[in-house]
């Protein structure tokens, strides 16, 4: 049975823990907040004193924190303590220059390594359905492929160290710009006497289809499970959008990439996101659109 350290058990490494639980491994977690680690001892995992010593009794590790600076930290700490053949799975959001260094310092250590953020928010967490997009060598997510199974239904090889946060960032920025114009879209029709639905009829099978439209429509009706049928309540909080367009922005500027959609995305969501609706759905933008928050 391979042992396994979770180190970061919030909202997505708790249930992802959990999940490895019910798969039937031996989980060593570690969080700083006490709550959260009574939360995964009552899920069935154990608790280490610290990360390093869950490092130290796990043959895979893996990290789901808030940023790039943490995670940093976190391998930094415990990579010394980690046993000879063990594999470091982060499948943290962070920058792509933070996970290339965590890359090196695992490498530097002789420790095999893989950057694996995920889509599918919360509720992907908990039903194990989430989507992994994966960095680093083929050996690398060969040996990890089993345990994201665990926790997802795709797992996608994406290139090597830094490929999954570069996929995640560049997927998120399409996201963020297509829920924005399609935003636009539906308060432009509304002005123009066209209904929501009529516009959707339309649009979801014509050139303007997109995932934000025919998934996660942004105005009550045409898609019965998105958000703003439950008055905007996430799903994907503006807070999270915004972060995941912020990396994007630094990778572009790192990269000398030309982003003006994705940089104006990434200002329309900090403006959502300080005029009080950081925790709304990222769909809600549809009502600053309007010029009419909530
Ligand atoms: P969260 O804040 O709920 O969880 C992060 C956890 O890391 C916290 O419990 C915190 O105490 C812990 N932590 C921080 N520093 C630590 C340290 N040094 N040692 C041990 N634990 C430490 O955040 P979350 O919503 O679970 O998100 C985690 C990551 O997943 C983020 O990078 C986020 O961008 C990404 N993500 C989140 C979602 C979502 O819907 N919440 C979706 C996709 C990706």
């Amino acid at each position: 049975m391979t042992a396994i350290a979770f180190i970061g058990l919030g909202n997505m490494g708790g249930p992802m823990a959990a999940n490895l639980v019910k798969a039937g491994h031996r989980v060593i977690g570690f969080d700083l907040v006490e709550s959260l680690r009574a939360q995964a001892a009552t899920n069935g995992a154990g608790i280490a004193p610290s990360g390093r010593e869950a490092a130290a009794a796990a043959d895979i590790v893996v990290t789901m924190l808030p940023a790039g600076q943490h995670v940093l930290s976190v391998w930094d700490d415990i990579l010394p303590a980690a046993r000879p053949g063990a594999l470091f799975i982060d499948c943290s959001t962070i920058d792509v220059d933070s996970a290339r260094r965590a890359h090196e310092a695992a490498k530097s250590a002789g420790i095999a390594s893989l950057d694996a953020p995920v889509s599918g928010g919360v509720g992907g967490a908990k039903a194990a359905s989430l989507t992994f997009m994966c960095g680093g060598a083929e050996t690398a997510f060969a040996a990890a492929r089993p345990i994201l199974e665990k926790m997802g239904k795709r797992i996608v090889h994406c290139g090597e160290a830094g490929a999954g946060q570069a996929a995640k960032i560049c997927n998120n920025m399409i996201l963020g710009a297509t829920m924005i114009v399609t935003c636009e879209a539906f308060a432009l029709a509304e002005k123009l006497g066209l209904s929501g639905q009529a516009l959707y009829d339309v649009a979801s099978t014509a050139s303007g289809q997109s995932w934000s439209l025919t998934s996660y429509c942004p105005v009550p009706g045409p898609v019965p499970a998105s958000p703003a049928n439950n008055g905007y309540r996430p799903g994907f909080a503006a807070a999270l959008m915004l972060k995941d367009l912020k990396l994007a922005q630094e990778a572009a500027l790192a990269a000398g990439a030309s982003t003006p959609l994705g940089a104006a995305a990434a200002q329309l969501y900090g403006l959502f996101a300080a005029s009080g609706h950081a925790g709304d759905d990222f769909s809600g933008i549809i009502n600053f659109i309007r010029g009419a928050p909530r």
